[in-house]
């Protein structure tokens, strides 16, 4: 059995650790470019949104590399996550790969229906799958940290790309990482060397927040590595999505309703009566929330068809005008390209700065390029 899965930002790193340390033999699908998409949209309905296209190219990459074994999320859902699985399947077979697909429920499941479904499928005893779980989710949680860190210190950083450079080397050690002891150096050495980055503390950078379709926002292929783009533009940015955050939401904490979504929704009720399925609901809730927290801007990513996030984005003009945020709508599809995103939003950072100085009654002062 060699087991794969479609990418969705940094998880196949975790996921490696996850399943060397069971014992199985795992493939990552190559990172994902623009032939993944090309395979993806070649099997997939045309209308259909961005990321299946996206996942099931990543599955055809994997497939051909000599996986057998393809793990997905499940998702009894309104929108498309739910059907992905099946239509994916349906897809691959078609075209006359054969392999076998589990859909885990990990959107709505329990953490022990998914250790007992992969128990299920790999044959691999609950204990070595617990010590995968043991090693693979720190391994998640530093990647988080990584990437905050990287927010933070890509506007204020004296050299341009020094913590990329950094958080690039460590996301590359952390998938060799086989014990705890060799997680805790790299991760001593990286924050180290991320807190030797020289710094501007002077600069006060426009703060952005990204939110909107979960793959949008976690996945730099599919979002034109746009976090990257800000930081070196002098923007912190925030998301409202971290993997580790969302895989502890809805493996152990979706059962307690944590208070986190009892914010969004509560924020949310004035302008969305009903859940809506997707991210719909977090984006209108979570751009209150950072309208609160006195962020300068909201950048809602949405992927064309995407019936959630249309449904929020008809909604987010007036949640712009009552707490005061500009919000940018950025609708991702095959034939999106980056130059386009580029002009959005050297436009809307313009329009942030100008803002903001008109806030603090300074004089109009054009934006310095970083
Ligand atoms: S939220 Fe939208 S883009 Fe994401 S899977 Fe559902 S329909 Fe597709």
């Amino acid at each position: 059995m060699i087991i794969t899965y479609p990418h969705a930002g940094d998880m196949h790193i975790a996921l490696e650790v996850f399943f060397r340390e069971m014992g199985v033999e795992a493939i990552s699908p190559p990172p994902s470019t623009a032939r993944t998409l090309a395979l993806g949209a070649r099997l997939a309905p045309e209308f259909i949104c961005v990321p299946y296209k996206v996942l099931l190219g990543n599955l055809v990459e994997a497939l051909e590399l000599g996986a057998d074994t393809v793990l997905t999320l499940g998702k009894p859902s309104g929108c498309r996550l739910g059907y992905y699985p099946r239509l994916q399947q349906a897809a691959l077979r078609e075209r006359g790969y054969a392999f076998r697909m589990y859909a885990l429920p990990l959107m709505n499941g329990s953490a022990a229906t998914a250790i007992w479904q992969v128990h299920r499928i790999t044959g691999v005893p609950l204990r070595r799958i617990l010590r995968g779980v043991a090693l693979g989710l720190p391994v998640l949680r530093m990647l988080d940290e990584l990437d905050r860190a990287a927010h933070y210190l890509r506007p204020r950083e004296r050299t341009p790309g020094a913590a990329s450079k950094i958080v690039r080397a460590a996301k590359a050690r952390l998938r060799e990482v086989c014990d705890a002891e060799t997680l805790a150096r790299i991760r001593r050495e990286t924050f180290a060397a991320l807190d030797a980055i020289p710094l501007d503390r002077t600069r006060a950078p426009l703060k952005i927040a990204i939110l909107g379709e979960f793959y949008l926002v976690i996945d730099p292929f599919m979002s034109m590595d746009l976090e990257e783009e800000l930081g070196r533009r002098g923007v912190e940015v925030e998301r409202n999505i971290y993997l580790s955050q969302w895989l502890d939401f809805n493996m152990f904490l979706r059962a307690l309703r944590v208070p986190e979504t009892r914010t969004l929704e509560r924020l949310a009720k004035p302008y969305l009566r009903r859940n809506i399925s997707g991210d719909g609901l977090k984006s209108i809730g979570g751009t209150i929330r950072f309208a609160q927290a006195g962020y300068d801007g909201v950048l809602h990513l949405q992927s064309f068809t995407c019936a959630p996030e249309l449904m929020a984005s008809n909604i987010m003009p007036l949640v712009a005008r009552d707490y005061a945020i500009p919000v940018l709508r950025l609708v991702f599809a095959e034939q999106s390209n980056r130059s386009g995103l580029l002009t959005r939003l050297e436009a809307f950072l313009d329009v942030l700065e100008r803002r903001r100085n008109a806030q603090r009654n300074t004089p109009y002062a054009t934006r310095t390029e970083l």
